[in-house]
């Protein structure tokens, strides 16, 4: 079969804040850049942001990046680099103004200054007061942020190839990374979209789980690529439940919500976050936050018929304030629940939200593997950033806010470094003729008739596995049958079908092809939770109740073949401070 070929100097896999914000820096520097995408660039999930990205700009409360850092490596619970969080943090200030310059609205202060919110986890002075710092357009940041980077690439002719959906990466013999094999949505279309270098920014994997905050296109696409590429996955046990979900249905209202004043009340009527965290309260870490409302839950203090959620509390703000600051919210929570939080509280639960763990890379966003005892090597030509990456800015727990920041300064760091690349690789390495096989047997085994259980059947009952086995609190026997589940469920995948070509021919493909990615990916967090024996961050063990710093302050790594866990140390050092060493974790 003879398959379109085209040449570019980096191809970006992913259209969100993290490819864009690495393609625009690529393309201003007059690389040829190809950015491959599944969904039109503005849909993709970092147009879901709401509450803000931080920096310490200092605007309404003292501030700098050191005291930032901190609350980083904190908030990690220690299992963060702290070399590249020292990178991010000093980066901050850096990067939003450079939005600003890109044109993102950002909400004002009375002085002309970028607004700045409270959120969770945030203080001054090395786990002293609230700080606030987290630069806002409303609670709509990551739509002005996306729209602004896709508008500047559009200036800058980066080149895009729209609803492509990336299969899988080719490599040389040597093991060089040079592009990947993409099909054409519309027309089923297979294209070979050969590189110097690439760059993976295809986002979480929120689809992991029933209930959750993500676009329904976060299937973890990157990460599974990378493991069936031969490359572990890290910290994959780590994954983030938001506290405030709306209850029952997962869409997730913004900790900009309790940074704004709002509070949580359980079915007494109590203010509980004050048991559980008495100096942050309700702006606690996200992962102490959501495990005392499931306590609250479980101990049957929820509120409604069933007892099964919390209420998250606005009223008190006045509606001047919901309606200036929380526009969106307060749209989406009259669209869905029809009521208006101005006046009524809102029903939350916790929510699948954010992937901790992803594909390991440096500073400089290359993507590492290890060679021998507690070293790594980069792998040539790839690249990771963003959601999909573990670089490790956000450790066993991230801080609301971070993300964006996280996706901004590690996108522009990956393309500063392969700029500097490209100067030494003039030409592109030969592609050996069967590179692109493994991508084309994919392609071709979703194009095969034959009856079969159904595909949307089989992510259903994935979904529901991973949210009853691997949820907020888990213990050994439940994730171990879990990870049999999820074996199980892989195995039914390999003997499906689709069993009507005539109907929706290519998005029935992408489906079932996005299932193989969240099987892989699933069992990567199953697996890497079931062996991690301690309570660390989002990873909450009843039968390990504590954090053990002397066996487990360590990153795991999950590799497909035999299912195989490895480990390698925390980078402890930063850049030029000194380090955070691990103490107590109290808010
Ligand atoms: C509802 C919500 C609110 C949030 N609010 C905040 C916030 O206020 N502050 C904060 O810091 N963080 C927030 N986050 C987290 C943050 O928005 C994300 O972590 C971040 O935007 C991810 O950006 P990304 O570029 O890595 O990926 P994404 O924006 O998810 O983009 C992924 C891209 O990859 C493409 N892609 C994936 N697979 C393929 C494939 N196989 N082929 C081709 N293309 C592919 C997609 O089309 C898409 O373009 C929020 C997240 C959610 C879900």
């Amino acid at each position: 079969m003879t398959m379109e070929k085209r040449s570019f100097d980096t191809l970006i896999v992913g259209a969100g804040g993290g490819g864009l914000r690495a393609a625009l820096q690529l393309s201003q520097a007059d690389a040829r850049v190809a950015v491959v995408s599944k969904v039109f660039p503005t849909r993709s999930h970092t147009v879901a942001a709401q509450g803000g990205v931080n920096a310490a700009l200092a605007n309404v409360s003292p501030d700098n990046w050191h005291w930032h850092m901190f609350d980083t490596v904190k908030g990690s619970d220690y299992l963060g680099d702290q070399d590249a969080i020292e990178y991010m943090c000093r980066a901050a200030p850096r990067a939003v103004y450079e939005l600003e310059h890109f044109g993102v609205p950002f909400s004002r202060l009375d002085s002309g200054k970028i607004y700045q919110r409270a959120f969770g986890g945030q203080s001054r002075n090395f786990g002293g007061e609230q700080a606030v710092r987290t630069c806002a357009a409303a609670d709509r940041t990551g739509h002005a942020i996306l729209h602004s980077l896709y508008q500047q690439n559009i200036r800058a002719r980066t080149h895009f190839f729209d609803e492509y959906f990336a299969v899988d990466l080719v490599q040389n013999q040597q093991g060089y990374f040079l592009g990947a094999v993409a099909m054409d949505i519309a027309s089923g279309e297979p294209i070979l979209i050969e590189a110097k270098t690439t760059i993976l920014a295809t986002g979480g994997v929120g689809q992991l789980f029933r209930t959750n905050t993500n676009a329904l296109v976060n299937t973890g696409d990157g990460m599974a690529m990378a493991l069936r590429a031969g490359i572990p996955l890290q910290d994959m046990e780590f994954f983030q439940f938001h506290p405030t979900g709306i209850a029952g249905k997962g869409m997730l209202i913004t900790e900009g919500a309790r940074g704004e004043g709002g509070y949580l009340l359980n079915g007494d009527g109590e203010r509980f976050m004050e048991r559980y965290a008495p100096n942050a309260r309700d702006l606690a870490s996200r992962d102490v936050v959501s495990r005392a409302i499931a306590t609250e839950v479980r101990e049957g203090r929820g509120v409604g018929p069933n007892g099964d959620h919390v209420l998250l509390k606005l009223d008190h703000l006045g509606s001047d304030i919901v309606k200036k600051r929380l526009p969106g919210i307060r749209d989406m929570v009259m669209t869905f629940l029809h009521i208006d939080p101005a006046e009524t509280p809102i029903p939350v639960y916790p929510t699948a939200h954010y992937t901790m763990g992803g594909i390991p890379t440096n500073r400089h966003g290359q993507v590492v593997v290890p060679v021998q005892q507690g070293a790594e090597e980069p792998v040539p030509g790839l690249y990771a950033v963003g959601e999909c990456a573990c670089v490790s800015v956000h450790g066993a727990n991230r801080l609301g806010g971070n993300s964006l920041l996280d996706i901004l300064v590690f996108g522009r760091a990956a393309a500063n470094h392969v700029i500097r690349h490209l100067k030494e690789q003039r030409y592109h390495q030969p592609l050996p003729e069967d590179a692109s096989e493994p991508a084309m047997q994919r392609l071709a085994r979703w194009n095969r008739e034959g009856k079969g259980e159904s595909i949307a059947g089989l992510r259903i009952a994935l979904a529901k596995t991973m949210e009853e086995h691997c949820g907020v609190f888990r213990n050994q026997d439940v994730l171990r049958e879990g990870q049999e589940k999820v074996l199980a469920l892989r195995e039914r995948l390999a003997e499906a079908y689709i069993d009507d070509h005539s109907q929706v021919f290519n998005t029935a493909r992408i489906e079932a092809m996005e299932l193989e990615n969240l099987v892989d990916t699933a069992l990567a967090t199953v697996s890497s939770a079931l062996a991690r024996e301690e309570s660390r961050g989002a990873h909450s063990r009843i039968d390990f109740p504590e954090r053990d710093d002397q066996h487990w302050l360590k990153h795991s790594l999950f590799s497909l073949e035999d299912l195989k866990m490895d480990y390698k140390p925390v980078r402890i050092k930063p850049l030029t401070v000194e380090s955070f060493p691990p103490k107590k974790r109290t808010y």
